[in-house]
């Protein structure tokens, strides 16, 4: 590494990638999603008035108990109704922040239709498990009036989990296509990282995200065994190299390896309790509020509108508590990716990718309060500190292994009868002549290492060195040896 060489210069030419039209657009996109927080918030207020003036929940609910109390069904059916309602109500904010805005702003192919219909789908899931969330609630609230709210965070965190666990299983399949990382040097590459660092090698998915969005992106989802990473397809579009994908999948592995959505999941869990107990002290003011004279108190499923109306509000004013605590998470992973793969440069790359849709520089306090994962411009300046203090001593050692090895038999000393050499060739594959045939697969130089992978997936890995007329291997613990190169022709092709 360069003696000079200058983080924050680094870091200025990253973010100089992008023209100063795109940074713009970036951040216009980005405070108009501020403020979306305060008018999605004012939205939901008005529908919750708007049902309760109705009366239409309190009518159900009368309807559904007649002269017998029939508590769960009311409170299942009275979640479920107010759920459709809630969301046809609030269709038209949700098809202009959700849908127009994204296409305003190039962040979405999707056609309406395919949007709508995927809402539609969604809000028969909501309905289905918002409905039985609510009857547990519901009956918590019956059977322990006074301490209900600490109940009910148990009931979140039963509830977050369960969600986490089936996701990847029953429900995100229904939205796009998971597909294992087809065999490939992105596949090669992935694996041995996954092994590296101890997490299953055949959770790696990619899946067709461009379908809905068009941002750069990857994420882990599920539980204990449903757990995974999944790598959109634009990633690939919008064209990842190797040492992209390793700093975007490192981040991704850092987020499984350090459990941070059971970490996530706890708190969320223990911010319910405190909202519920809110949600307790302030649910009769608020029901005079929406003018919710027939709501018989919080107990009452018809009240289900207050109920959300006073959660929407705390979790308007939590935002900053919620980004931050998401924000610390992210900013755990981009560290594990760094300090296990070691790729400032392919993170880097990859966070400018985001840029669109997270403005790069925002001020302190703006980061604090809305950015639920840390500016990419602070994400790059830490990975170009990170290069400062961790030179790869081996990027020029790659670099010219990579130039003389491909497209050459390299010929050990003593090679066995019948066998020539390893032929690399510069599209990565390779391939070894046995007497009674061919071994082949793809390689790769990195981190002082060449790396074989066999078609059938067993690998082996070789230290490069140099010797004073050329280049020296080193296979496992083994001493290393000086190996001949010699050209290969491209028509050289096992048979
Ligand atoms: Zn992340």
């Amino acid at each position: 590494m360069a003696q000079n060489f200058d983080p924050a210069a680094a870091t200025a030419a990253y973010l100089a990638q992008l023209p100063p039209e795109a940074h713009a657009r970036a951040s216009a996109y980005t405070h108009g999603g501020h403020w979306l927080l305060l008018w999605g918030t004012l939205v939901a207020l008005l529908v919750a008035f708007l049902i309760v003036r109705s009366g239409a929940l309190t009518a159900l609910r009368r309807k559904i108990e007649g002269r017998r109390s029939r508590p769960i069904l009311a409170s299942f059916l009275v979640g479920v109704v107010y759920l459709v309602v809630d969301s046809l109500l609030s269709l038209p904010w949700a098809a202009y922040s959700q849908w127009w805005r994204q296409k305003q702003y190039g962040l979405t192919s999707q056609a309406f239709p395919g949007w709508l219909g995927e809402g539609a789908i969604s809000l028969a899931i909501t309905a289905v498990i918002g409905g039985l969330f609510f009857t547990a609630l519901y009956a918590l609230i019956r059977k322990a009036p006074r301490t209900w709210w600490l109940w009910g965070g148990g009931l979140t965190a039963v509830f977050i989990a369960a969600a986490m666990l089936l996701a990847p299983l029953y429900i995100e399949p229904i939205f796009n296509k998971y597909t294992p990382a087809p065999a490939g040097p992105v596949r090669d590459e992935v694996v041995a990282m996954a092994r590296q660092v101890g997490v299953p090698s055949d959770k790696i998915f990619i899946y067709d995200g461009s379908k809905q969005s068009n941002a750069y992106t990857a994420n882990v989802s599920g539980l204990f065994g449903s757990a995974r990473v999944a790598m959109s397809d634009t990633m690939f579009k919008k064209g990842a190299d190797i040492a992209e994908v390793r700093g975007v999948v490192g981040h991704e592995m850092g987020h499984y390896a350090r459990h941070h959505s059971l970490w996530i999941a706890g708190v969320m869990s223990l911010l319910a309790v405190l909202a519920f107990f809110l949600v307790d002290r302030l649910f009769a003011p608020a029901a005079r509020l929406l003018g919710g004279e027939e709501i018989r108190g919080v107990a009452d499923p018809a009240g289900l509108p207050v109920l959300s109306a006073v959660m929407t509000v705390l979790f308007l004013l939590a935002t900053p508590v919620t980004s931050s605590l998401i924000r610390i998470a992210e900013s755990d992973a981009d560290h594990y990716s760094l300090s296990h793969f070691n790729e400032p440069d392919g993170l880097s790359k990859a966070l400018v990718k985001t840029i669109e849709y997270r403005a790069a520089t925002p001020g302190r306090l703006e980061e604090i309060i809305f950015y639920d994962h840390p500016a990419v411009g602070r994400r790059i300046q830490r990975a170009m500190e990170w290069k400062a203090a961790h030179p790869k001593p081996t990027v020029a050692l790659d670099l010219d292994a990579r130039a003389s090895f491909s497209d050459h038999l390299v010929v050990f000393p003593r090679m066995p009868v019948g066998m020539d050499g390893i032929a690399l060739r510069a599209d990565g594959s390779w391939f070894e002549r046995h007497d009674f045939g061919w071994s082949k697969g793809r390689y790769a130089i990195a981190d002082g290492k060449l790396c074989l992978t066999e078609e059938r997936g067993s690998r082996r890995c070789y230290a490069i060195g140099r010797a004073a007329s050329g280049w020296t291997l080193a296979q496992d613990a083994g001493a290393p040896v000086a190996v001949t190169l010699e050209p290969i022709a491209q028509a050289a092709t096992p048979g």
